[in-house]
């Protein structure tokens, strides 16, 4: 198995920028990630004194994939997430949905201790492990993309379906793919409204598998019981339309049912769901269950 380590890292998604590890498509990959803060805030006293705020959401890699190729996809099976030992989460004056009521920034170091995030003496948060940024370098024409913001590229979802078992269709904009993640969390909400989740360094191990001549517009997420697409917009309401409708679109062209139909069968059985609010675009997600799905014998791949 190769490894990244998390010192070969990068700001932005770019076409241009140099992979520093190529694999074959379908080999299995584990990659050490720095947290949102580039491993910068030790402890809380002075956290942001020297802070360097050009050094935000670090992802690891590029990755070159081989046999990428533009209008393919990038299947990525996410198999295994470990965290550090101690998460940090951060809130401040107009950061996230509640920051016209703080004052100030604060820092709070989580301990993680046996698969539990320790937010103080009376609460500790069970482990819902998930990646914040996984995804590739968007097309020349569309440019760099910094790695804070979301967008058809994947980037900085924060969608807590992208954890371990999960897998990630991603579409491919530049030969190579140039796949890279970061930003992992030990616990995190829907909305992410506070701009944090439990933020930590940690490492992932995915199976990065190109699949060739299908080709998607935005990421699609499949695990044991949901299929579900992810859209980011300017707001959170454009980003649910564009989620509804990507997935709307992919039934229309698998299930022998009419539009009427298939807006019925989304509204009775589907979940128009936040990913996160805070970042540059939005992020939502609608989830239909596999059940449902196989009803119609439903195969993502045919
Ligand atoms: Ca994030
Ligand atoms: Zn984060």
């Amino acid at each position: 198995m190769k490894k990244l380590k998390s010192d070969e890292y990068f700001f932005s998604f770019s076409a241009s920028n140099e992979p520093v590890l190529t694999v074959n498509s379908g080999s299995v990959v584990e990659i050490e990630t720095m947290d949102c803060f580039s491993n910068q805030i030790k402890d809380i006293s002075n956290a942001f004194e020297k802070f360097d705020w050009s050094k935000v959401n670090p992802a690891t890699g590029p990755i070159y994939v081989e046999e990428a190729e533009p209008l393919d996809t990038l299947k990525v099976e996410i198999l295994d997430i470990s965290v550090s030992k101690m998460g940090i989460m951060v809130s401040g004056e107009d950061e996230g949905v509640l920051g016209h009521l703080l004052k100030g920034l604060k820092v709070k170091m989580i301990p993680i201790k046996d698969d539990l995030a320790v937010f103080d003496e009376k609460l500790s948060i069970p482990l819902n492990k998930m990646i914040g940024v996984i995804g590739v370098a968007p097309s020349l024409e569309k440019g760099d993309v910094m790695c804070g913001s979301p967008g058809s590229h994947g980037g900085n979802m924060d969608n807590l379906m992208i954890t371990s078992g999960a897998t990630l269709f991603l579409p491919i904009f530049v030969k190579g793919a140039l796949f890279g993640l970061g930003d992992l969390h030990a616990a995190m909400g829907d909305g992410e409204i506070g701009v944090t989740g439990v933020e930590v360094s940690g490492s992932v191990k995915v199976r990065l598998e190109v699949v060739k001549k299908i080709k998607i517009d935005d990421p699609l997420l499949l695990n044991d019981r949901n299929f579900t697409t992810i859209a980011s917009s300017e707001t959170i309401d454009a980003a649910i339309s564009k989620a509804t409708e990507n997935m709307a679109a992919m039934l229309k062209d698998k299930l022998p049912l009419s539009m009427h139909e298939i807006a019925m069968l989304l509204s009775a059985v589907g979940h128009a769901q936040v990913c996160q609010v805070v970042d540059p675009l939005k992020t939502a997600r609608f989830v239909m269950p596999m059940d449902v799905l196989k009803a119609y014998d439903f195969e993502l791949i045919d």
